[in-house]
């Protein structure tokens, strides 16, 4: 038997100053602990010590020139967390807050994730604690090639499939691409997030945001309730907020905020027009981090420093990074009669707003499932890149919203409770796991 207090000491002692990878650990662990004990095959082929532990690590030194001719050094990390599903799979982070803890947490989660989408593709992570802020163009264009350098070593379009993640979009994807072709001389689906005339698929850069109100979507259906004249709120103004802002206001919400490690935005209108969405990539183009300006161009109003959580809503989405909503903005979201919270973001709740959400029986989507819709569709874009061929928009959003219904049944068929309330996080949770759990006992260790 599987004792959890005693397995996550051992963990915590084996993996010291990784708090948030413990965090990731044991959110997933406590959710299936008695399946897994149900299960004495799981225990016998050590599943909990095996899937904790990433199949290996890669950390490297990245030099690059800055525009003044001196010479910059980060960390590049690509964390291989589990390939038992398929060749690995998980992005790319540039973000001064990336620590190997960090990306192990976002490996472990990617790894169960993948699971979820059902398509084949083990879970990894990777990136630099290179910031992104303030940066020019060439010096990004620079750093990208030079961590391509180091990186194309251990990857490949049958073994491990980066993609982007915070501060890894389009154009960054565009460079690193572009290295690896000028050193490897192949034209591969080892990048996913391609530009479209070089192997990108349609919709992938919608995918994470349209995903995620597709599954807020089944949210809705399962309390026979609908999007129109919902109010919502986003957090984050980069790629993920981007595509949910537009599938929201398409599916008749109303986003009323946007934000930025600066503050946030508080537009009663809704963040709701193309010209709205346009100057939110036009922002995330120009490498500031601000939402600010936003205020200006549109007559908004911006609250300096504060988080978005304190607005009153009917449905909130954390978009920007992990721990962004805490116990504090959970309990004020409640008391302002929220009625879905649905994480965007990896990890984006702390554990104990998790907790707090879960024991107020608000259905609370988490990021593993909601925001699956990007590696779904990254998922696709290898398929495309395979048969050398691409798919229309249409064709890929529908694949898409299967995908996103297909895992709403999951959550729901394993995390259903007695009083009927969905444990999301929990059916999210036994889902992924045993798909990989399954895979790793039939091929044997
Ligand atoms: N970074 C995204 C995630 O957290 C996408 C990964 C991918 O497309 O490989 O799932």
């Amino acid at each position: 038997m599987y004792k959890l207090e005693s397995f996550m000491a051992e963990l915590e002692k084996h993996n010291p100053a990784q708090p948030e990878f413990i965090q990731a650990t044991r959110e997933v662990l406590e959710s299936i602990i008695d399946m897994v004990n149900e299960n004495p095959v799981y225990e016998k082929n050590r599943i909990l010590e095996r899937i904790t532990e990433p199949d290996r690590t890669f950390m490297f030194r990245v030099e690059w020139e800055d525009d003044l001719g001196n010479i910059q050094v980060n960390r590049g990390y690509r964390v291989q967390f589990n390939n038992a599903l398929g060749p690995y799979k998980g992005g790319l982070r540039f973000h001064a807050s990336v620590t190997l803890g960090g990306l192990k947490f976002l490996g472990f989660e990617q790894t169960l994730k993948n699971s979820l989408t059902t398509l084949p593709m083990g879970g990894a992570k990777g990136g630099s604690d290179f910031n992104p802020r303030g940066k020019s163009d060439s010096e990004i264009q620079r750093f990208c090639r030079s961590f391509m350098t180091e990186l194309q070593k251990y990857i490949g379009p049958n073994t491990d499939v980066p993609a982007g993640d915070i501060g890894v979009g389009a154009r960054e994807i565009g460079f690193l691409y572009g290295q690896y072709k000028r050193i490897r001389d192949e034209n591969t689906g080892v990048l996913t997030g391609k530009g479209l005339s070089f192997g990108g698929s349609l919709i992938r850069p919608e995918a994470t945001g349209y995903g995620a109100m597709y599954f807020a979507h089944q949210m809705l259906l399962a309390n026979n309730d609908t999007f129109a004249g919902k109010t919502i709120s986003v957090s984050g103004f980069g790629n993920v907020a981007w595509g949910a802002v537009m599938k929201a206001t398409e599916l008749g919400a109303k986003v009323v905020t946007i934000s930025g490690p600066d503050g946030y935005i508080y537009d009663e209108e809704g963040v709701g027009t193309p010209e709205k969405w346009a100057y939110m990539s036009y922002l995330r183009a120009s490498n500031n981090d601000e939402v600010e300006p936003y205020a200006k161009k549109f007559g908004a109003k911006f609250v300096s420093g504060r988080k978005p959580w304190e607005v009153p809503v009917d449905m909130a989405f954390p978009c920007a990074i992990q721990n962004e909503l805490s116990l504090e903005d959970a309990k004020a979201l409640v008391a302002n009669g929220v009625k879905y919270v649905v994480e965007t973001s990896n990890m984006g709740c702390s554990a104990d707003a998790a907790t707090y959400l879960i024991n107020e029986k608000i259905p609370f989507g988490p990021g593993k499932a909601v925001n699956a819709g990007g590696v779904a569709v990254s998922g696709l874009e290898m398929s495309q890149n395979a048969m050398h061929l691409s798919w229309n928009a249409e064709e890929v959003d529908v694949k898409l919203h299967a995908i996103m219904v297909n895992i709403h049944t999951s959550c729901v068929r394993e995390g259903t409770q007695e009083d009927g309330y969905i444990n999301y996080p929990k059916g999210a949770n036994i889902a992924g796991f045993k798909k990989v759990a399954d895979a790793m006992v039939q091929m044997g260790y």
